[in-house]
């Protein structure tokens, strides 16, 4: 028998964390927080200590009091007595706080299945961000690479690489003597790296899977909206032909591929992209796994250097990790005297810097989800960005598309894999799956599915 348990991921978008039993084995499929998660007890401030452990979270039955999972630090002021894990490995899919973000809970001693590329990012991200990023420790973690197999008692797991908003983004096709099991992760197909995706869905199609876990989030009943990269390429290369000033770009640090849409217009056009030196150490440590350009010396990369509290730019006005592209700098005063040399990185956390660079007549180009444009959550946010574009009249421009597979490539991927039995997860709309399925199992938060 084939059991799995939605501790998260079903009936939200986000928050996966899928227990698999089969033959004596258990395994979780990632391990993130849901997007709503804390949001019904805590607000701002009020927040729980990280000193308490999982306390907290056990008083509002915000996670499961499950044993012989989590670590002894964590349930140490709880009610639920620590024991030594019975749980044989976590596989993650990719680094995204909703597969990832509550990895920091469980038992040190639990392996954890991670790509390199994952792995390569969750210590860039933990260097710069540790407070954002903290997976916790783990004494036995083991990268893999697509196309590894993986042995768990009587299951196999093959890891497979897939294209999605982040590089090191994988599904996966579970071998199992009753039967396989494929799970997606999050995917899309309309990127440079689509081959990727087509690997996958060809890996995951030949297994003849019993079951597939599939991603939703964009199934949605209303009328498809598609953008594909090179759509967003061209729009960002527009914008920079027809700018008379200086060209500001706000993305996703990961979202690699956008990076690159940056990149390859500015060259195109002539400009040199600056990066801030937070991007240029994810840059550099991205290098050995995908083809990037190198932030210490690339002719169209310059690396901004914010002006120090000594009012000059010092080797020792600068954290440790930021000196090694002192190279490659560029100040205020350049991109200032010219800035239709130059597309700037930037985003909310960065408009300080419009005070020094004078960013006149410049282009901005909001090029992330655009729940932060639309959302009423963040409606204060907004009104502050746009009273700086305002201030220096600046253009706001929009320029996105998805990382999640739209629609019709979902119908795609789930008709070349045909399942015996679809479950939708990571999606809002369930349902939708029944127009392409015809045994489609919907399933809700904490329910246990036995095939
Ligand atoms: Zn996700
Ligand atoms: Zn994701």
């Amino acid at each position: 028998m084939i059991s799995l348990t939605f501790y998260g991921g079903a009936g939200e978008i986000g928050g996966n964390k899928i227990l698999l039993e089969n033959g004596g084995a258990k395994v979780y499929l990632d391990f993130g927080e849901s997007f709503d998660f804390g949001e019904d007890y805590f607000y701002e401030w009020l927040e729980p200590r990280s000193a308490n452990g999982l306390e907290c979270y056990f008083e509002f039955g915000m996670l499961p009091k499950i044993p012989k999972l989590y670590s002894r630090s964590m349930l140490q002021f709880t009610d639920l007595p620590y024991q030594s894990s019975d749980v044989d490995a976590v596989f993650l899919s990719h680094h995204h706080s909703d597969h990832i973000g509550q990895l920091a809970f469980l038992d040190e001693d639990i392996p954890l299945y991670l790509g390199r590329t994952t792995n390569a990012i969750i210590d860039a991200y933990s260097t710069l961000f540790p407070t954002l990023m903290n997976i916790g420790d783990h004494n036995k973690l083991h990268q893999f690479s697509s196309g590894d197999k993986i042995p768990v008692k009587d299951l196999t797991f093959r890891p497979i690489h897939v294209e999605h908003s982040t590089p090191g983004a994988f599904g996966y096709v579970i071998e199992s003597p009753e039967g396989n099991i494929v799970y997606t992760g999050d995917f899309r197909r309309h990127g440079p790296q689509r081959a990727w995706t087509e690997e996958f869905i060809a890996e995951a199609a030949g297994s003849k899977p019993r079951i597939m876990l599939c991603e939703g989030t964009r199934m949605t009943p209303d009328p498809e909206n598609y953008y594909d990269e090179e759509q967003v390429f061209e729009k960002i290369k527009g914008i920079m032909e027809r700018s008379r000033g200086l060209v500001l770009g706000e993305f996703s640090m990961c979202n690699i591929d956008r990076f690159n849409s940056f990149y390859r217009a500015a060259r195109e056009t002539g400009k040199k992209l600056i990066v801030d030196t937070k991007y240029a150490f994810i840059l550099d440590r991205l290098r050995q796994f995908l083809p990037l350009p190198d932030p210490r010396e690339d002719e169209s990369i310059k690396v901004y250097y914010k002006l120090a509290k000594s009012r000059g730019y010092g080797e020792k006005d600068y954290a440790k990790f930021e000196r090694e592209f002192m190279g490659n700098m560029i100040s205020f005063q350049e991109v200032k005297e010219h800035p239709k040399d130059y597309v700037m990185f930037t985003g909310f956390n960065k408009l300080m810097e419009f005070i020094y660079v004078q960013p006149h007549n410049a282009d901005y180009i909001y090029s992330s989800s655009e729940s932060f444009l639309e959302g009423e959550e963040n409606k204060d946010q907004r009104r502050v960005l746009d009273n700086w574009l305002n201030h220096f009249g600046i253009t706001l421009h929009k320029a996105h598309c998805s990382g999640h597979a739209g629609k019709s490539d979902l119908e795609y991927a789930i008709r070349a894999i045909n399942p015996d039995i679809l479950i939708p997860i990571h999606t809002q709309n369930p349902e939708e799956f029944k127009k392409i399925h015809e045994n489609v199992r919907i399933v809700r938060r904490g329910e246990t599915v036995k095939i």
